[in-house]
């Protein structure tokens, strides 16, 4: 169990034990999580799949997987299937319990056909743009439709018509009789059903009147017996309108809406519609590109389940908005790599390094450990030779004054081998670029301390040249400059703030031969440089590519500061 859950159980929990311990719904808890098959999973419906997820188990109870699909123009089977994958790899199960809104067109149309015979729902032929006008504004009160009294026969027989395709898309529309002098601008008689001539993905031709949002969700509810349905802020005003559906009609059960605060992630956008349009407009290579926020983006990356289940577990629930810094999902992926990841040494940006009293030819393996945060991972022989690389920026002809690592004259050690000094450079003839750095070594260092028990101030990771392999590595920044790309200036659009530097791709990158092994999808720490995975789409048998899932640099401690003013709220 997370550190976060021990704590005080949030507002949703409490009341859910309320509603159990009074014996509502005979003491049954059942959640859904209701995606709409528009787009891919983002971090932002991970928090809400462990919500309803983890709410039902702590109760007892189920949580159902119902794809919300009434708006046949955006969605897409392709959808369906990337959702199910995300879902089940954040480690949720829905048993038998894979339902679809679409399901429920006929017994939907039933209760539309209720209300309009109890006088409650009528069709009206006003146009989209009349209908805006006659809603009126927030000061304001709106005006009937001159088609709000028409009879419950006609009524009946236009909503027929309706569905037979006997009318054009926008020339009517089913909306409830509620008040159009409702305070609550969606208690104005709502449209329920609107005209789509356009085929369903499970459907097919079967429709062309679809149901609304606001007329489906709540009767989908009822008729899987939910009793809590979990949903965003901007749903609030939404629930006078679910509650007044459920009111007016015979269900088999009487769901509870209750709305908690969407996530907010700095540095990203977390809406479908945004992440569309990167996707489309190529700003990012697909759905799952390493930069997305999405799940499949995040997978890709190299973030763990657990990572993003411990992340949803320490922001919590509550009510008050807020944009939560990047820096803590990052903070939890750490931590879960940490703990698993094997260390390997890798050079992303080599430099030749020669040891001048090393013999030709010679190799010997060294023992390198595994996990130190695990100490049933191991050791491994990492293969040590005369030429090796190491990282261009460990070494510095004229070193500033913190500059501890590799220059001329200084002893360095080199990780689970020796301690070498360096003797001089060899330059390019042409360019003047030092293009290989000469060093001695002690042999008496070996496993990297010195018997006479002098020290170093620096330890560099290295690869034996002569048995590396090559590889591509692509390092990630945050995929926007701006905070809350969200917020737009004036004249521009979010995308204005996309990162110019999000992705850096680095080729000929020297590992060590133990990564000959690596498989898509496995993680590891390069020692000194971050957590990185074998990417699964892009690398091909003998030419891994490699993400870096992050640093290891935790910025988290600027973080904390908000996330105890986050509490405290
Ligand atoms: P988006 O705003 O990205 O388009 P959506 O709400 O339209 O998302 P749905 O597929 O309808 O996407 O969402 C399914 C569920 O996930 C809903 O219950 C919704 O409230 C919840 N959800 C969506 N975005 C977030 C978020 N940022 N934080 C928490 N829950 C979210
Ligand atoms: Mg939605």
């Amino acid at each position: 169990m997370s550190e976060a859950r021990r704590k005080k159980p949030d507002f949703i929990r409490q009341i859910i034990a309320e509603d159990v311990k009074q014996g509502k719904n005979g003491g049954r808890v059942h959640t859904r999580f209701p995606p709409e098959p528009n787009g891919y999973l983002h971090i932002g419906h991970a928090k809400a799949i462990c919500l309803n997820f983890e709410v039902a188990e702590e109760f007892g109870g189920l949580c159902n997987l119902r794809f919300d699909d009434t708006n046949p123009t955006k969605e897409d089977p392709h959808y369906v299937e990337a959702i199910k994958e995300d879902v089940r790899w954040l480690g949720f199960d829905w048993g038998e319990r894979e339902y679809y809104a679409s399901d429920y067109f006929d017994q939907l149309y039933e209760y539309a056909l209720q209300l309009i015979k109890a006088g409650k729902a009528y069709v009206d032929s006003l146009s989209q743009e009349e209908i805006r006008k006659y809603r009126g504004t927030l000061t304001e009160p709106g005006k009937e439709s001159p088609y709000r009294n028409r009879s419950v026969e006609e009524n009946l027989e236009l909503f027929e018509r309706m569905r037979a395709g006997e009318f054009e898309e926008g020339e009517c529309v089913l909306r409830a009789k509620i008040d159009m002098a409702s305070p609550n601008i969606l208690m104005r008689d709502p449209t329920l059903y609107r005209i789509k001539k356009v085929p369903h993905h499970r459907t097919g031709n079967k429709w062309c009147i679809y149901p609304m949002y606001d007329f489906a969700h709540c009767l989908s509810d009822a008729i899987e017996g939910i009793t809590h349905s979990l949903c965003t802020l901007e749903f609030e005003n939404n629930r006078a309108l679910y509650d007044w559906v459920l009111d007016q009609l015979p269900v088999p059960s009487r769901p509870r809406q209750i709305e908690f605060a969407r996530l907010n992630l700095s540095h990203t956008v977390l809406s479908k519609r945004k992440l569309l349009k990167l996707v489309q407009e190529g700003h990012v290579d697909g759905w799952d590109d390493p930069r997305m926020p999405t799940i499949a983006g995040m997978r890709r990356r190299g973030y763990t389940p657990e990572a993003i289940r411990e992340f949803c577990n320490r922001i919590g629930v509550a009510k008050n908005e807020s944009i939560v810094d990047f820096a803590l999902l990052e903070h939890c992926v750490r931590q879960d790599l940490n703990k698993r990841a094997p260390r390997v040494m890798a050079v992303l940006d080599p430099l030749r390094l020669v040891i001048e009293n090393y013999p030709e030819g010679k190799e010997e393996y060294l023992e390198a450990i595994n996990n130190p945060e695990d100490p049933s991972a191991g050791t491994r022989l990492v293969p040590f030779s005369r030429v090796l690389y190491i990282e261009k920026e460990d070494f510095m002809e004229n070193p500033p004054k913190k500059f501890y690592r590799l220059a001329p004259g200084r002893e360095v050690r080199l990780r689970y081998a020796y301690f070498v000094r360096c003797t001089g450079v060899v330059r390019d003839p042409k360019t003047g670029e030092i293009v290989e750095v000469r060093c001695t070594y002690d042999p008496a260092t070996r496993g990297g301390d010195a018997p006479d028990g002098r020290k170093v101030k620096a330890t560099l990771h290295w690869v034996s040249a002569a048995h590396a392999i090559e590889a591509e590595v692509r390092l990630y920044e945050n995929l926007f400059t701006k905070r809350d790309p969200n917020d737009v200036e004036e004249g521009k659009d979010f995308t204005d703030y996309l990162n110019p530097n999000s992705l850096r791709i680095l080729k000929g990158c020297k590992l060590e031969p133990s990564l000959a092994q690596a498989k898509p999808g496995d993680r590891f720490q390069f020692e000194r440089l971050g957590y990185f995975c074998v990417d699964t789409k892009d690398s091909k048998p003998g030419k891994p590519v490699f993400n870096r899932t992050v640093t290891l640099k935790d910025t988290w401690a600027k973080v904390r500061e908000k996330e105890v003013s986050l509490k405290e709220n």
